[in-house]
């Protein structure tokens, strides 16, 4: 990775506590408007008519295009967006890079595709329609617009930048995903054709230099074709296309850290694609690389004593955040609900309390949000209500 290229320089601090809407993008894009380099053009507009904004950048003959958000409620990769144009802008010991990229490449974002969903805080358009399951059918204005710009560009390569939930986790480290990659297939024998090899050396190259700063949480999304989504289509149309999950991170609940991951990324991969050093990699490295699966939870408390029918039993459970998201702001995710009752010794959490000794003192239900009480009989107590950590013991 670009050890020497300091993040903290070029990271837009508008957007590190704010949520991602779309009238702080427009206050952002106006701000950039007034500097070089950068074409920024309306590419189109939204359900409820916000402007899609199209940011052009560089002069060469390889073409790439970038987009981010078309799930509202998944504003990672716009937030890396601006870093990076940030780093593109700036005049400083790293233009030798910024030069290569941009007389190598033409890079055509755009970012936040779902600006209605961004406003609401969710994954789908105005109408109710998920974008990424759009392409065949064509009903959403949004999905008409990408298909639209990607036509126009016919990019050589394509970014998908999403946010996936911080419950899934690497398979073999049960560690957060706080990457997940996937060269899409384009058919159902998810075939390697040019440009998908390509994706596929590129994704390669990403997990490897990823695995140097954060070994075990990197991941691949599944393989499976989706017929309906973009990133399948566009890989089919010939654009090598790489999609960019960005996920969980240990004490990261705000995704910061996973942004600067994605801005390394993206800045890696444009270095590569400038000059053509992904060509080296050895596509059994993205075969190798290990499958997203479940095996988290928020919150695990383990061995527990539990009063049932049948006697005392010892048991863990296993309690998720009730809005299964964590890009939500921290007051509306922190609630938590009981996901699962009974051996739980497969699982991970992001924080575990290791109840031995201690008690339930009520029956609880699946499902339902905490509200209970667990103690060890000398004065340690833990006690949640509606959701919330109210007690914990004072040793803590
Ligand atoms: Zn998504």
């Amino acid at each position: 990775m670009h050890h020497s290229v300091k993040y903290s320089s070029y990271k837009e601090l508008l957007l590190n506590s704010t949520w991602m809407n779309h009238a702080l993008l427009k206050q952002i894009i106006g701000r950039i408007a007034g500097q070089k380099k950068m074409e920024i053009k309306v590419a189109g507009y939204s359900a409820q008519q916000r402007e899609i904004y199209q940011l052009s950048v560089g002069s060469g003959p390889i073409s790439v295009m970038l987009w981010s958000q078309m799930h509202g409620d998944e504003p990672t990769g716009t937030r890396a967006f601006f870093d990076l144009f940030n780093f593109l802008q700036a005049d400083d010991e790293h233009d030798e890079l910024r030069q290569l990229i941009l007389s190598k490449c033409t890079l055509h974002f755009v970012p936040m595709l779902n600006p209605d969903g961004a406003e609401t805080r969710q994954r789908r358009n105005a109408q109710g329609i998920d974008i990424n399951r759009d392409f065949l059918q064509q009903q959403s204005p949004e999905a008409q617009l990408l298909t639209r710009l990607h036509q126009e560009i016919q990019p050589d390569f394509g970014f998908n930048m999403h946010d996936q939930e911080a419950l899934w986790s690497v398979t073999g480290t049960k560690k957060p995903a706080s990457i997940s990659l996937l060269a899409p297939p384009a058919d159902d024998q998810a075939s390697v054709s040019p440009n998908r090899l390509k994706a596929m050396q590129l994704v390669a190259g990403i997990h490897e230099i990823l695995s140097s700063g954060i070994p075990g949480y990197v991941g691949k999304w599944s393989e499976t074709f989706e017929p309906r989504a973009f990133g399948d289509n566009f890989q089919r149309l010939g654009t090598a296309t790489i999609l960019i999950e960005a996920g969980g991170y240990p004490g990261a609940a705000d995704r910061q850290y996973v942004r600067e991951l994605n801005f390394k990324i993206l800045l890696y991969a444009l270095e590569q694609i400038a000059t053509a050093g992904y060509q080296h990699q050895n596509v059994v490295a993205y075969h190798q690389i290990p499958q997203n699966t479940k095996e988290l939870f928020h919150l695990l408390i383990k061995n527990l004593l539990l009063p049932t029918q049948a006697g005392i039993i010892k048991a863990d459970i296993g309690l998720n955040h009730s809005h299964n998201f964590d890009a939500l702001p921290l007051q509306q995710q922190a609630l938590y609900a009981i996901q699962d009752i009974g051996d739980l010794s497969t699982y991970n959490a992001y924080q575990i309390i290791d109840a031995q000794g201690y008690q339930l003192e009520h029956a609880l239900n699946l499902c339902d949000l905490a509200n209970f009480t667990i103690t060890d009989g000398l004065n340690n107590t833990y006690r949640f209500q509606n959701g919330r950590i109210i007690l914990t013991p004072k040793f803590e």
